[in-house]
Order: C-alpha cells, then sequence, then structure tokens
C-alpha cells in the first residue's frame, strides 16, 4: 500500500541517477578545503537534506499506468534523446519492468541503447508532483487505464477533473495526453473530462493520425496487442495543453 512508497518531498530532492545512470551529470569541482589548524574532524550536519546527484536533462515523457513496459521499450529508439519513465503501481510488475530494461541495456551495451527509458514504482494519483515540477513532461501516455465500470467506482478512474489538474501542471504548454482504451465507456468519459478542462483542448484526426506516437501506443502496450487477439476496437483521443491564461 501507499505507506510503503517512498517518494521525494520535492522533485529537486528526487535522486534519479540509479534510474538513468548514463546520463549523471559530472560533479563539479568542489574548491578545496582550507588545511584544518586543529586535528578535528568537522562535524557533519545530518540535518541538512541530501542532495541528490544531477543529470544531464530532465525526464520528459510519462507513462501512467506503464504495466509490463511495451510501450516504454518502443518508445527508446523513436525519442533516443528523451528520458522516458514508466509509472507503475503493482510492485512485482514494477520489477519485471526493471529487470526488462536491465537485460535490454547489457545485451546493448555499445549503442547505450534503452538507456533512456526507466520504471518507478509509484501510485500517480497521489504522487505525480513530487516527482516532477510544472511544465517539465512534453508527452503523458495513458494506455488502456483500468476500466472501474461501476459509478461508485468511478472515482478510482486515473482520469478525473482533479487530476486532469495534475497533469496540466506537469505538462508544458504545447505538450500532449495520449489516451487509449478498448472501452467506450471509457474513452467518452475521458473525452468529456478532457475536453472540459480549461487547459487542454482535444487534437483534431489528422494531426492524431501523422503522430507516430499513436501507432506505437496502439500497437506496443501488452493491452494493445491482447485487444488486437480479441480483435477489440481501440479508441484513441489527444489532448494538449494549452498556452497559460494571461491575467
Ligand atoms: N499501460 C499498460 C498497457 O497498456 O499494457 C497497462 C494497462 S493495465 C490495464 C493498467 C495498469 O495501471 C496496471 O498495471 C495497474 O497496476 C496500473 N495502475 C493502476 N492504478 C495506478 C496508479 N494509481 N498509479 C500507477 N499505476 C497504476
Amino acid at each position: 500500500s501507499d505507506h510503503q512508497l517512498v517518494y521525494p518531498p520535492h522533485p529537486d530532492q528526487m535522486d534519479w541517477s540509479t534510474l538513468y545512470p548514463a546520463y549523471v551529470a559530472q560533479e563539479e569541482p568542489q574548491p578545496e578545503a582550507a588545511p584544518s589548524t586543529t586535528e578535528q574532524i568537522p562535524e557533519q550536519d545530518l540535518s541538512a537534506p541530501v542532495k541528490p546527484k544531477k543529470l544531464t536533462q530532465d525526464v520528459e515523457v510519462a507513462d501512467i499506468g506503464c504495466g509490463f513496459g511495451g510501450l516504454l521499450i518502443a518508445l527508446a529508439p523513436i525519442m533516443p534523446q528523451t528520458l522516458v519513465l514508466g509509472l507503475e503501481i503493482r510492485v512485482s510488475v514494477t520489477q519485471f519492468v526493471e529487470d526488462r530494461i536491465k537485460v535490454l541495456r547489457r545485451q546493448n551495451e555499445e549503442t547505450k541503447a534503452y538507456q533512456n527509458v526507466s520504471v518507478l514504482r509509484a501510485n500517480t494519483m497521489k504522487f505525480l508532483p513530487n516527482f516532477f515540477r510544472q511544465g517539465q513532461l512534453s508527452k503523458i501516455f495513458i494506455c488502456f487505464p483500468d476500466p472501474h465500470f461501476k459509478a461508485r467506482k468511478h472515482k478510482q478512474r486515473i482520469v478525473s477533473t482533479t487530476l486532469n489538474s495534475e497533469y496540466a501542471y506537469a505538462v508544458r504548454p504545447g505538450g500532449i495526453v495520449y489516451t487509449i482504451t478498448d472501452v467506450p465507456d471509457l474513452h467518452g468519459w475521458m473525452v468529456q473530462h478532457f475536453e472540459a478542462h480549461p487547459m487542454f483542448e482535444r487534437v483534431g484526426l489528422e494531426e492524431q493520425e501523422g503522430d507516430p506516437c499513436v501507432e506505437v501506443m496502439r500497437n506496443a502496450t501488452e493491452e494493445g496487442k491482447k485487444v488486437e487477439r480479441n480483435k477489440g476496437e481501440k479508441f484513441v483521443a489527444l489532448f494538449r495543453r494549452l498556452e497559460d491564461p494571461v491575467f
């Protein structure tokens, strides 16, 4: 449950270095300390917040509820200069994706492929602003989210008025939220909630179908493949983050 989740109090305190080791920035050389006049070892200030190692660039793309990581793996070579992060609440599934990425990195050591994708265990319904600064993301993917069919369970849906405000906070103006589902009612729900939100507009069909990420979203996720095997229909909707209002 959530109390076992580790999350930073603020995005600046998030240590990304273990997730993207190939992107850790070189530390600035520290000025040499003046020689001590006494032999005493200076006391460390343990109350000072630990400064995490910095990356050379920020995570820009998030896959919310990434499941077994199919989308991450497919996006890695398509956007090799971009850091992509999968967020998943289930422990064993997160571990599976972590191992999958580890193997791919090992197999591609020479080309450094797959160093740009990683996974993190998190409850995105609660802790998104702990990980991402305002406007940090250019894309969010929400692929085949749990439908929570019953009306009393709708509050558990990953798209809602409140959560859309969090997505609007994390995604920069011009950025895109991608959604796909095989559940018509959930598709309607997502469209309705994003269209009603003042910070989003729906992306037109032509632009949607011209976006290479849409093809990946339709075919690369595990859930998408399952729907394909069962000859189910897939409903796609993209939403653009609008410019911040000028007061
Ligand atoms: N996106 C993947 C795909 O298309 O194959 C997985 C889809 S699966 C139906 C939904 C996933 O969302 C599950 O793996 C579930 O554990 C995860 N999930 C549900 N609620 C979540 C939350 N609050 N935070 C993070 N992940 C969540």
